[in-house]
């Protein structure tokens, strides 16, 4: 790390300083200029305690900041795996060459609803059925979801039509039970900073697909995408699901910008969902299309057979001919970038 004075830095500043990165067995390399004094702190040290370091120095008065200069995250750095991390569920691989569309409601309402939803999907392309059954609404009184009638829905459903099952669990409490009835855990944007549910994901041996947060920022995304692979599980797909900003004409603002630079910070797959990443049915072939463009490896998109009766999310889901139509779509520009769907 580097540590820059303040201009009005004395000596015996600098001797604190070199004090404390002695106590913790760290060298000093003192460069003073003109105006500021820089301090090079150096020696090896593991993450908790260049953290804690860091935070003893930065709040002494004299000091202007500390710059580390290795990112603060480590196991999802691409350096660790230059060939990218894949994902498997069964012989469906995320992170290759293909690119692997999750589709269905945002909310399993009943089981002809999913049995219609999962047939028409599967047979357009979807690799793997979506459908909420712990429902995070911003509203008490707005459809909760099915809970584990929902769970034992999606199983029905996945074992008829041969077809991997993702759904989102808010409650720590009800990860072991849905373990016996779904393949992908979906972590959502509201709970991207429930460090008790990443510490409880990372123990799990099943894919987590982890939505980025309302207002998380690259790092935040990251440290908690670190926080699953610290706790040993390695299977982790990012998600860019748009974000708040000033912007009002959408629900959210999708911030396709982040998906090539987390393929280049990080060995994770990338997924975009264009259904809550815009809040609007109209936006989401056109943002599909860009996110698959941009090198998202998947998406996960909300599929209705009758959007103006849903539960919850309607308003952004795509009903069947707009979902039939995206795939073509999808198809022609997977080819055009060298990748098949
Ligand atoms: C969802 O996928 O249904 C959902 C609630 O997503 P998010 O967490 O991104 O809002
Ligand atoms: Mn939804």
């Amino acid at each position: 790390m580097i540590i820059v004075l303040k201009p009005n830095a004395t000596d015996e500043d600098i001797q604190k300083i070199v004090d404390k990165l002695k106590e913790f067995n760290y060298g000093a390399h003192i460069s003073r200029g003109e105006t500021r004094t820089v301090i090079g702190a150096i020696g090896e040290k593991i993450m908790e305690e260049k953290i804690l370091i860091m935070e003893q120095i930065e709040v002494l008065p004299f000091v202007e900041k500390v710059i580390p200069i290795l990112t603060p995250y480590k196991l999802t750095l691409r350096e660790l795996k230059s060939e990218g991390t894949k994902v498997y569920i069964n012989d469906i691989e995320i992170g290759g060459n293909t690119v692997v569309i999750m589709a269905g409601p945002c909310a399993v309402e009943g089981k002809e609803q999913l049995r219609e939803t999962a047939k028409f999907v599967k047979e357009k392309g979807a690799k793997i059925l979506r459908g909420g059954v712990f429902k995070p609404r911003t509203s008490p009184y707005s459809f909760q979801g099915l809970g584990i009638d929902g769970l034992k829905i999606l199983y029905e459903v996945k074992e008829e039509f041969q077809i991997p099952v993702i759904t989102e669990i808010v409650d720590p409490r009800d990860l072991e039970k849905a373990l016996d009835y779904i393949d992908i855990v979906q972590i959502g944007a509201r709970n991207m900073q429930n460090f008790t549910l990443l510490k409880e994901v990372g123990k799990i041996r099943k894919p987590v697909l982890l939505k980025r947060g309302l207002s998380a920022t690259l790092e935040e995304f990251l440290f908690a995408a670190e926080y699953i692979l610290l706790g040993g599980n390695s299977e982790v797909i990012l998600c860019e699901r748009g974000i708040r900003t000033f912007s009002d004409f959408s629900r959210n603002t999708l911030d396709l910008a982040i998906v090539p630079t987390l393929k280049e910070k990080t060995h994770l797959p990338v997924f975009v969902d264009p259904s809550h990443g815009t809040g609007s049915y109209k936006l989401v072939p056109s943002m599909s299309k860009a996110a698959v463009a941009c090198g998202a490896d998947g998406l996960i998109v909300e599929v209705h057979p009758n959007p103006e009766k849903a539960l919850s999310d309607g308003p952004q889901s795509l009903n069947f001919p707009a979902f039939e139509n995206l795939m073509k779509d999808l198809i022609n520009i997977s080819k055009a970038i060298g990748k098949n769907i």
